[in-house]
């Protein structure tokens, strides 16, 4: 990949100069041929894309930039976009897989009003085409396997052979065709074939295989066929049919665009402009769907959305809003280069979506037990506590206070270094929404570990300031021991140790860089009371800790959280730099 050019999520560079372009698009290569079409009137004015996923995994971040470009485009210009799946191979696909794609689509806000297509809903009509492309002496029957039909497809620098069935008369071929379709031969005995040319120096074009033998069931179309058609027979007959006016696919496709081209020109009929754009690399992650599913059936992740999968189902099981996905689309724009992205400029989007809508909580993920000496036990005070300092219309919310709380143990040092500014023996701070507390004393148990805090209170620094000027360095977050809730916080790491999982020594696989250290489950972790309520997918601010979302696998009383992405943490950096570590 050392061709690709890399492009840094650093949130400075990425982040406010282009904040304006959310929701306003801004021009690309695609979109500026779009409009010149539209003021040559070549479509009519028509502008009619679609989506269409081959239903053999979840969809992926990088499909998401399809279906950005894909609907935005149907969007902007008062066009139309098809949701069409791509279902010629039975072999790998899976209604799972098609309710997958359907509710992710939608999920990204996306719309296809009455047009969900299948391909293989397309099946007649395209073999009625095949033969048409036999009858014109187009296509013939080839008796070659497999193996052999690629042993003698030859190489960039030299030719191909040809067929000894090539030149099969169209009667005979004709007569062969539909014996295969009627089941008379076994699987992978005869193929389909395109009569181009042997010696293309593309070789897409060295008659490819249009139609094979597979006496296999398809998840729609039951045991109706046992030829099947090839995808790059198939791909460019669809856009056809459904009137496509601009087909975009990625980069890889480009050089079978003079084979689309053929097929539809031999056919004489509705030809769509296809447009190739460079496919969507994040770093630390893998993208394609063969490697996702391997992911999945070697258990190395729990599932297509495992929250640490790059698929839409994993972001949005994370907590990754849509909006910021769509965003993050927008911003990464579309060119015709390969280049790899940074993860980091994903999580900018979505903290800055989260920032702006997930309602503020406090958690404590590691309790280090703090005792106010000075507070009445017995005593619940309830506080006011904001609930988004960026939306005043969410207004406020309260928080038990209590005599035992529970403060992050991070949060505390017996010995502190200089540039270390929260609790410590002696030391005051501001609990948030709460008092002034300040560490009288440190209770250790015998094996010398800190197990409670001894602190007194000012009852005068009530939600505020101290009256008489003094200052703190520090606002912890905190909660009440009694009138907390527990619960299980798994924290994430990237599912790849390499910001290039390819970067294996010579023979290697990507699966050697996969990071075990990419789940962390937190099973002692509490949060203030007033989250009992929230539904599965719901999100929070943890104050200082970052961003939350309820899990699906939450229990009444045993909530479940995921950590969506963590705030920047200035005090993480300095650390880091300073080469200490616990934070
Ligand atoms: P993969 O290679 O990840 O398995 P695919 O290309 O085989 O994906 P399809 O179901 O054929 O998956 O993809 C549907 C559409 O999504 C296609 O138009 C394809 O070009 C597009 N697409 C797939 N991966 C990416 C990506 N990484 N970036 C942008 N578009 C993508
Ligand atoms: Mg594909």
């Amino acid at each position: 990949m050392a061709k690709d050019e890399k492009r840094t999520g650093d949130p400075a560079e990425a982040g406010e100069s282009q904040a304006g372009a959310a929701g306003d698009h801004r021009g690309d290569f695609i979109r500026d041929i779009v409009e010149q079409d539209n003021s040559t009137g070549k479509w009519g004015g028509r502008v009619n894309t679609r989506f269409p996923p081959e239903p053999n995994g979840y969809l992926h971040i990088g499909h998401a930039k399809s279906i950005c470009l894909n609907f935005g485009i149907a969007k902007q210009y008062a066009g139309k976009c098809n949701l069409r799946f791509d279902d010629t191979n039975p072999a790998k696909e899976e209604q799972e897989y098609v309710d997958s794609i359907i509710e992710d689509v939608r999920w990204l806000g996306w719309d296809w009003e009455d047009r969900l297509y299948y391909g293989s809903d397309y099946f007649e009509q395209m073999y009625l085409w095949a033969e048409e492309l036999v009858k014109k002496g187009k296509a013939y029957v080839c008796d070659l396997s497999a193996d052999e039909v690629s042993r003698t497809r030859g190489s960039l620098t030299s030719p191909g052979k040809e067929s000894p069935h090539r030149n099969r008369s169209p009667e005979e071929n004709l007569d062969l065709f539909r014996r295969m379709r009627a089941g008379e031969f076994p699987d992978g005995s005869r193929t389909l074939r395109a009569k181009i040319d042997m010696a293309s120096p593309n070789l897409n074009m060295r008659d490819p295989v249009m139609y094979r033998i597979l006496h296999q069931e398809h998840h729609r179309q039951g045991d109706k066929w046992c030829v099947y058609p090839m995808y790059d027979w198939a791909h460019g007959l669809e856009d056809s049919i459904e009137r496509i006016t601009h087909s975009i696919c990625t980069l890889e496709f480009e050089n079978h665009r003079p084979l689309y081209d053929w097929f539809i020109d031999q056919l004489g009929i509705y030809h769509p402009q296809q447009i190739e754009f460079a496919r969507l690399n994040l770093t630390y992650t893998v993208m394609s769907k063969r490697r996702l599913l391997e992911l999945v059936q070697g258990r190395h992740v729990q599932g297509w959305d495992d929250p640490r999968m790059p698929t839409i189902s994993g972001m949005r099981r994370r907590g990754f809003p849509p909006e910021a996905i769509r965003n993050f689309c927008e911003r990464i724009g579309v060119n015709k280069f390969n280049s790899t992205v940074d993860y980091a400029l994903l999580e900018f989007c979505v903290r800055e979506r989260l920032n702006r809508v997930a309602p503020r909580a406090m958690a404590v993920l590691r309790p280090l037990k703090v005792v106010i000496e000075n507070y009445p036990s017995g005593q619940i005070e309830q506080l006011d506590a904001v609930n988004n300092p960026e939306d005043p219309s969410a207004g406020t919310r309260k928080v038990p206070f209590t005599r035992e709380l529970y403060i992050e143990r991070d949060d505390f040092m017996e010995d502190p270094p200089k540039q270390f500014f929260r609790l410590a023996p002696g030391r005051e701070v501001r609990l948030r929404y709460a008092y002034f507390v300040k560490c009288v004393n440190v209770v250790k148990d015998a094996g010398g570990q800190v197990v409670e805090l001894r602190c007194t209170y000012d009852p005068a620094t009530r939600g505020g300031d101290a009256p008489d000027g003094r200052k703190v360095k520090a606002t912890l977050h905190w909660v009440s021991a009694a009138e907390s809730l527990p619960v299980q916080v798994r924290l994430y790491d990237h599912l790849f140790t390499k910001t290039d999982p390819d970067d294996v020594p010579e023979g290697g696989n990507y699966l050697a860089n996969l990071n075990l250290n990419s789940l962390e489950i937190v099973s002692q972790a509490r949060t203030e009371p007033s989250i009992a309520s929230a539904a599965a997918g719901s999100l929070f601010q943890f104050e200082r800790l970052g961003y939350f979302c309820l899990d699906r696998d939450s229990k009444p009383g045993k909530p479940v959280f995921n950590r969506t992405v963590t705030l920047k943490d200035a005090w993480a950096k300095v650390q880091k730099k300073a080469g200490t570590s616990g934070a």
